[in-house]
C-alpha cells in the first residue's frame, strides 16, 4: 500500500486528491509557464512504522521495491521492465585523476532504455493506466521519450511524442521503433512542451512531458536513484551528490528521496546537492546564482553538444530547491570538458555515457580544481545515459581505426 497522501502546491500549499488529473496548482498557473508546481505528499509517521532497513533489504533491488513512497494507490496497475537496482561503481582510476579518494558513479545506463528516465516512465506510465487514459504526449529532448515509448507499448497505450528536430538520430530510431507518433518540432524543447500542454487540452490526452511544474509525478521515480545510494553505502548519504540538469526535475527528485530516508530514520546525515549544467544552456545555475525562481524567458539559443540537457530554461523552484535547502552548488561545464570526462570515464573506468551523463564527472573534476569538494568526501556522480545513446558525439573523441591486410608483416608496422 502506497502511504501517498495528496498533492500539495509548493507555492501557496493548496492540496487536491491524488485520484484525480492535475498538472499544476490550478490558482498558482494562471501565474505564468512553469508556475504552481505541485508534489506528492507521503504520511512518513506512518510510513515509518512499516518500512525499515531490515524490511527494504529483504526485497529485491528495484524501483518498486519502494512502493509504500510511490504515489500508485493500486499495485495492480503497475507497469514494468524490470527498472532500478543500478550499480554504484566505486571509481578509483577517476578519482586519481581528480586527486580524490571516495568517489562513485551511480550508472543508470544499465536501466531498460539505458536511461534514468526509466524510473521516471515506470511510475508515471502506471499512474496513467491507474487513471484511465488510453493517449499520452509529451515533449522530450530524446531519452524521457525513449522511456515512454517503451513503457507505452508495454501498457497498450497510444504515445504521441514531439521532439525538437535536432535530437540525436540513435533516440529518435529507438522512439519510432516502439510504435510511437513521434513529430520533429522545430525550436527549442520548450516550444515542443507548449504545444503538449496545448494538444491535451484540444484531445484530452495524459500530458506527460517531464518538467515538474507540468506534470507533478516527475520527481517520484527520481527519489528512488537516492534510496538506492543510502542502501549501496550502508545506509548513510554521500557527502556530495552531482546531477546534471537539463529541467532539474532530477534533482528535485534525488533531494526529495534522501530527505524521505532522513525523515523515516534511514540516514542520519543529508548529502550536499551540486547541479551541473553545460555553459550554453546553464538556466538554472544562473537562477540559482541570481538567487531568482525563474528564468523570466526561455533561451531561444542554448547550445551544448550534451542534448539530454539543453533545456534552457528554468522550470520553478523544484530544482532550487534541491540546491538551497542541500547549501549545494551549481556549476556550469564547457563542451570540451564534458567530452574530456566522457573520454576519461571510459579510459578510466570503461564506463562510456553520453555527454549529457559526463556533464556531472566533469563538474566534479571543476569543483576539485577549485578546491571547493575537499579529496577525502565521499561523492557520486549520477549518470544518467548510455554513450551508445549518442553515437554522433561520441565520434568526436574517436579516430577511425587503421585498416590493413591480414598479414602479420602489416601488423608488425602497427606494433611498432
Ligand atoms: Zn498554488
Amino acid at each position: 500500500m502506497s502511504f501517498a497522501e495528496t498533492l500539495k502546491c509548493l507555492e501557496c500549499g493548496k492540496e487536491y486528491p491524488l485520484d484525480e488529473i492535475i498538472y499544476n496548482c490550478g490558482s498558482c498557473g494562471s501565474k505564468g509557464l512553469f508556475h504552481g508546481t505541485v508534489d506528492v505528499v507521503y504520511n512518513l509517521e506512518e510510513a515509518k512504522e512499516k518500512i525499515d532497513k531490515s524490511v527494504l533489504e529483504s526485497r529485491h533491488p528495484s524501483v518498486w521495491k519502494y512502493f509504500e513512497l510511490l504515489p500508485i494507490l493500486d499495485d495492480s496497475k503497475i507497469v514494468s521492465l524490470g527498472e532500478g537496482g543500478t550499480p554504484l561503481v566505486k571509481c578509483d582510476g577517476y578519482a586519481r585523476e581528480t586527486k580524490s579518494k571516495s568517489l562513485y558513479m551511480k550508472n543508470e545506463f544499465v536501466n531498460p532504455t539505458l536511461s534514468f528516465k526509466d524510473r521516471v516512465f515506470t511510475v508515471n506510465i502506471s499512474k496513467a493506466v491507474e487513471y484511465g487514459v488510453n493517449t499520452i504526449v509529451m515533449a522530450s529532448s530524446g531519452n524521457a521519450a525513449t522511456a515512454a515509448s517503451a513503457y507505452c507499448a508495454k501498457a497498450g497505450l497510444k504515445c504521441y511524442i514531439f521532439i525538437p528536430s535536432e535530437a540525436s538520430l540513435s533516440k529518435i530510431t529507438n522512439i519510432i521503433v516502439n510504435g510511437a507518433k513521434t513529430v520533429k518540432i522545430k525550436g527549442t524543447v520548450v516550444n515542443a512542451a507548449v504545444l503538449a500542454v496545448e494538444a491535451s487540452w484540444k484531445w484530452g490526452w495524459y500530458q506527460l512531458t517531464t518538467a515538474k511544474a507540468l506534470s507533478p509525478y516527475q520527481g517520484e521515480g527520481s527519489k528512488t536513484i537516492a534510496y538506492e545510494i543510502c542502501e549501496q553505502l550502508g545506509w548513510n548519504a554521500p557527502d556530495w551528490v552531482f546531477v546534471p540538469m537539463g529541467g532539474g526535475d532530477n534533482i528535485g527528485g534525488i533531494w526529495k528521496g534522501f530527505k524521505e530516508f532522513q525523515e523515516l530514520g534511514l540516514i542520519d546525515t543529508l548529502p550536499r546537492m551540486v547541479g551541473v549544467q553545460a555553459e550554453g544552456a546553464a538556466t538554472i545555475v544562473n537562477t540559482f546564482n541570481q538567487g531568482k525562481d525563474y528564468t523570466e524567458a526561455p533561451m531561444e539559443d542554448a547550445k551544448t553538444i550534451a542534448e539530454g540537457i539543453r533545456a534552457g530554461v528554468c522550470p520553478g523552484p523544484w530544482p532550487l530547491m534541491a540546491l538551497r535547502e542541500s547549501k549545494g552548488i551549481g556549476v556550469a561545464v564547457s563542451d570540451k570538458e564534458i567530452l574530456e570526462a566522457e573520454k576519461m570515464l571510459a579510459k578510466t573506468e570503461g564506463i562510456f555515457c553520453e555527454p549529457s551523463s559526463a556533464a556531472a564527472a566533469a563538474g566534479f573534476k571543476k569543483l576539485r580544481e577549485q578546491g571547493k569538494i575537499d579529496g577525502k568526501d565521499i561523492a557520486v556522480c549520477v549518470l544518467t545515459g548510455a554513450g551508445l545513446k549518442d553515437i554522433e558525439a561520441a565520434m568526436k573523441l574517436v579516430e577511425e581505426p587503421p585498416e590493413i591486410e591480414p598479414k602479420i608483416t602489416e601488423l608488425e608496422k602497427l606494433v611498432k
